[in-house]
């Protein structure tokens, strides 16, 4: 070694610091060594290293190689916790995005399981052995549940009203109300994919008021209109001075001037929803009062993986389908066999089986029994919680404001100490994700999956006693 390397420039002596040799042979890293491979860790041990010299040259004292090794351990272990995995959702939003919207239940992990470790049916028509149709199960079942004629599957809904309005309307005017300009979130708004689709934007109206003679109006002054959007305001609502006209209404006047009524209808409820109380529309009530062309997400109210829907007319479906934009939004294998899984439920009226309709259609009593379960369970585990009624929250960009009564448990925990135990909840395995007010932590039990209640009230014990 050179003079160079052992003393920094001020002369602080790094001669001391470990090798990297002697760090990865610390009996504190083989459990990392294993999860994460040597040529990773190596990685890790040189940037500690770094940093060790970087600290030694700054006058603190030379580390030792086990010392390297905790920090290193430290490290594996946050690039470990970044990995996707099972958690438990105890917020009451049933479709959480940052935990990856709908949840797909044992029925759709069974059909994941068996399809795809190993060689899949997806394009081959087992009848004859030829080249079959992919996404044909998925695509006929979604139009036997809504009533269109046609359906194609991609990977998701902004990729759906990409599609649908690059295929449909590129070059045309496309007429839109200023109160359906929205914003969905990770990016996804209207004038911006409409933009990049191609289609050239007609706003009309205004925020809070749209009316039949705007879209007459705008139409009249774009003699080339190729179709009005209809965009589902999901994730916002609009109260007081606020108008837009019916869909019906909407279908009336596309088709006296012959453009198409495309619309972006955000989740994609396939079971009527208003008896439960929320106000998202189904795709069937839209394909029946006249939308030609309707897209929506297929993980958001549907409660399957991710995914977008084309449903609607043959011919607009058809050019959706041989637009050269289809082939890089297709929906990939695994969400497709876990689409098809789900939609099986569907048609076999299975409904309790999807996790997400579950969870919306639980009565309260159910959710409050539930709840003093897990209340019980933890007494026996002495720690001391109460039943508490809550307000949970359909979430997903859907039935924005519209509370989702439910029960659950609550901790008090005052000071600083819902955070410390709201972080060793989350360190859990599985990790638990409550929500965390002021003073206390509430665990929301609507969002339980089967199984869960045990594991949950275990990492809550845990968590409690520290
Ligand atoms: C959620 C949503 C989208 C985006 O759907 P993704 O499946 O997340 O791509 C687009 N439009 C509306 C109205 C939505 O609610």
């Amino acid at each position: 070694m050179g003079e160079e390397e052992t003393r920094g420039k001020d002369g602080a002596d790094l001669r001391g610091i470990p090798r990297v040799d002697r760090v990865l042979a610390s009996p504190s890293l083989p459990e990392a060594k294993r999860r994460l491979g040597v040529a990773s860790l190596t990685r890790l041990v040189r940037r500690a290293l770094d940093e060790a010299r970087e600290a030694v040259r700054g006058g603190a004292p030379c580390p030792t190689a086990e010392d390297v090794a905790a920090r290193v351990a430290a490290y594996a272990e946050q690039t470990l916790r970044t990995r996707a995995r099972r958690v438990i959702n105890a917020t009451g939003v049933v479709l959480h995005t940052n935990l990856g919207r709908a949840p797909l239940g044992a029925r759709v992990a069974e059909a994941l399981a068996s399809s795809a470790a190993g060689y899949t049916s997806i394009e081959i028509d087992l009848a004859t052995g030829k080249r079959g149709r992919r996404g044909a199960f998925a695509e006929d079942a979604l139009c036997e549940l809504s009533g269109a004629e046609a359906a194609l599957v991609v990977n998701n809904n902004a990729a759906a009203v990409l599609l649908m309005l690059g295929a449909l309307a590129a070059g045309r005017p496309v007429v839109v109300s200023r109160g359906e300009l929205v914003e969905i979130g990770g990016g996804f708004r209207v004038p911006e994919v409409m933009a990049r689709s191609g289609a050239r934007l007609v706003e009309v109206g205004t925020t809070n008021k749209t009316r039949i003679a705007d879209y007459t109006r705008a139409l009249d002054a774009a003699p080339d209109a190729a179709a009005i959007l209809r965009v589902h305001q999901g994730n916002f609502r609009q109260v007081g001075f606020v108008e837009r006209p019916s869909l019906a209404a909407l279908a009336a006047l596309a088709r006296e001037r012959k453009v198409l009524l495309l619309e972006d209808l955000g989740g994609g409820a396939i079971v009527d929803l208003a008896p439960l109380g929320f106000s998202e529309p189904s795709v069937k009530s839209s394909i029946e009062a006249g939308s030609d062309v309707v897209c929506f997400s297929t993980d958001k109210v549907l409660g399957g993986p991710q995914g977008g829907a084309i449903v609607g007319r043959a011919d607009l479906v058809a050019a959706c389908r041989k637009d050269p934009l289809a082939r890089a939004l297709r929906l990939g294998r695994l969400p497709l066999v876990a689409l098809e899984a789900t939609l099986a439920a569907y048609l076999e009226g299975d409904l309790d089986v999807i996790p997400t309709l579950a969870a919306l259609r639980a009565p309260l009593s159910a959710v409050r029994a539930r709840a003093e379960h897990l209340q019980g369970e933890l007494e026996r585990r002495g720690v001391t919680s109460s039943v508490v009624e809550l307000d949970g929250a359909v979430g997903g960009g859907a039935c924005a404001e519209e509370p989702l009564p439910s029960c659950g448990v609550a901790l008090e925990a005052t000071g600083g100490l819902a955070a410390a135990i709201a972080e060793r909840l989350r360190s859990a395995d599985p990790p638990v994700l409550p929500r965390v007010q002021e003073g206390r932590i509430l665990f929301d039990v609507r969002t339980l999956l089967d199984g869960e209640d045990m594991p949950l009230a275990l990492a809550i014990e845990r968590a409690v006693k520290g």
